[in-house]
């Protein structure tokens, strides 16, 4: 086909559940594409002899390589290609903010002055990857005999999956200590159900246990074992414990009955299942009327999580514009549609409770943006006598996460910078311990899985050099 042609193919719109429906149910909100749609979309790709998307992936997927294969119609080579460098696509399909990363350079994209019409790289990756699931094909890759030499990960989010993925490719023997008693870290216990099935981050675990790697759960390095007796037991560690310590408002008000942060509202309804009443008894505050302060992913998450456990209303209250929210369009638009209510340049200043110590609204203040701060985006400031109230039962706080500060307050040794992430050489994940490596966002603050996966390629392949050498 030539190029004029295949610029002229529509994009492929894939498919996804009724809005009205979707908010009954924890199933996936699109529904993936077919054999047929997903080569369509692939012909809109014009294998770009330099690859502009390539260089926009953090992980250096071959995406002209694997796309051409799904447009052949060998769906098989088009998943063996993918995993020659992401061990998670399933995952990073659905996930990713592709709008910003590899489709943000596509030449589709450009010519069509459109980002939204670049060539759906993250629907393809995860077409190849259902694919590969459903028709129970997964074939192993060909593995270098033992190097003798053990590696420690602790954590099993994005970050500490990638490594032990690549470094167990190696020949190197790997061991997981994972704190939960699930494996996948945010994947599992923040983004909901309807966005990321759990059935696929567990089939993209038990990839990684068929290549060897082993997972030891419920084990919090810090507490059961420290870092250093780890490293005397292995050959090198790598540190993957993420961003998990929420940010609060410090407000009046934020101790009572029906305040949670994001994380342990998602924690209760994703990982202990609370969404799920006939197999879960976990506690959580359904709610009548539940507002969320925020506006990242983790903040859309909520409020469509609050919509499917019941609530009536779920409201965003956001102290910016639209325009400066770091949530995905996509979940911005799939949380209007579900009929979220956005509220825009407000903020809270107290939560109001009755006497018995629960939660009854919100004392808001509007604001407008004034001159950009250290982000670089617009900073927000209270507009005088402009207060009212939210009427509302639960109050879910999303504004933010820290690194997790247990193993550097446990670890004599290990540098952190003044917000508490791990300290690293950038160009290899080494961490002021020899031996020790980081990556993630324990590395790099609440960051985004492919980031995290990047980290993780970066720190195996330098932990394979310092293990190969000592
Ligand atoms: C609700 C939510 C929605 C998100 N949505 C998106 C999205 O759509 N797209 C995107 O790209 N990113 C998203 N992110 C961000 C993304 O999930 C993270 O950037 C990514 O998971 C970071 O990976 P990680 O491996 O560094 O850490 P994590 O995923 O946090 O994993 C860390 C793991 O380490 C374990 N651990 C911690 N301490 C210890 C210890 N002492 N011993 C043993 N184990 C320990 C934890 O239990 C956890 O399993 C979202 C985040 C949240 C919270």
């Amino acid at each position: 086909m030539k190029t004029k042609e295949r610029l002229a193919i529509p994009p492929v719109h894939m498919k996804e559940q009724d809005p009205r429906e979707r908010i009954k149910n924890q199933k996936e909100v699109p529904l993936g594409y077919t054999s047929e749609q997903a080569r369509r979309e692939a012909s809109r790709c014009l294998q770009c002899r330099k690859a502009p998307c390539v260089s926009g992936c953090p992980v250096g997927i071959d995406i002209p390589g694997f796309i051409e294969k799904i447009e052949k119609g060998d769906f098989q080579a088009a998943i063996l290609k993918l995993k020659e460098k992401n061990v998670l696509p399933a995952i990073c399909g659905r996930v990713c903010p592709q709008e910003e990363q590899c489709q943000l350079p596509c030449t589709v994209g450009k010519s069509r002055k459109s980002v939204e019409e670049s060539v759906a790289i993250g629907k393809l990756e995860r077409f190849a990857a259902d694919w590969e699931r459903q028709n129970g094909n997964v074939i192993l890759p060909d593995i270098p005999p033992k190097t003798g030499k053990r590696a420690a990960v602790i954590g099993s989010g994005p970050a500490g999956l990638t490594v032990a993925g690549d470094l167990i490719k190696l020949g190197h023997g790997v061991t997981i200590f994972e704190a939960l008693h699930k494996p996948g870290g945010v994947l599992t216990y923040g983004i909901p159900e309807f966005r990321l099935p759990k059935e696929i981050v567990n089939s993209e675990v038990e990839y990684l246990k068929k290549l060897g790697v082993e997972i030891k759960y419920n084990y919090i390095i810090g507490k059961i074992k420290s870092l250093v007796e780890l490293l005397s037991e292995y050959d090198s560690v790598f540190i993957g414990t993420g961003a998990g310590l929420p940010s609060f408002l410090r407000i009046e008000g934020e101790n009572l009955l029906g305040v949670y942060s994001a994380n342990e509202y998602l924690t209760r309804a994703n990982l202990m299942r609370a969404f799920d009443q006939d197999i879960s008894d976990t506690p959580i505050l359904r709610g009548n009327r539940v507002a969320i302060v925020g506006g990242g992913n983790v903040a859309m998450d909520a409020a469509r999580t609050a919509l499917r456990l019941g609530a009536e209303k779920s409201i965003i209250a956001y102290r910016r514009s639209e325009k400066e929210m770091p949530a995905r369009n996509e979940e911005i638009e799939h949380a209007k549609e579900e009929g979220v209510e956005f509220h825009l340049l407000v903020n809270p200043i107290r939560i109001l409770g009755n006497d018995d110590g629960w939660v009854t609204g919100m004392e808001m203040i509007r604001m407008q943006l004034g001159e950009p701060d250290s982000s670089g985006r617009r900073r927000p400031v209270p507009i005088k006598d402009s207060e009212f109230q939210f009427n509302v039962d639960v109050v879910i706080v999303a504004i933010g996460n820290s690194p997790n500060p247990l193993i550097p307050r446990e670890t004599p040794g290990l540098k952190v910078n003044n917000w508490g992430g791990i300290i690293v050489d950038e160009t290899t994940g080494a961490t002021s311990i020899p031996g020790v490596y980081a990556g993630g966002d324990i590395v790099l603050g609440a960051a985004t899985v492919i980031l995290a996966m990047g980290e993780g390629r970066r720190a195996a392949q330098a932990m394979h050099e310092y293990m190969s050498k000592n």
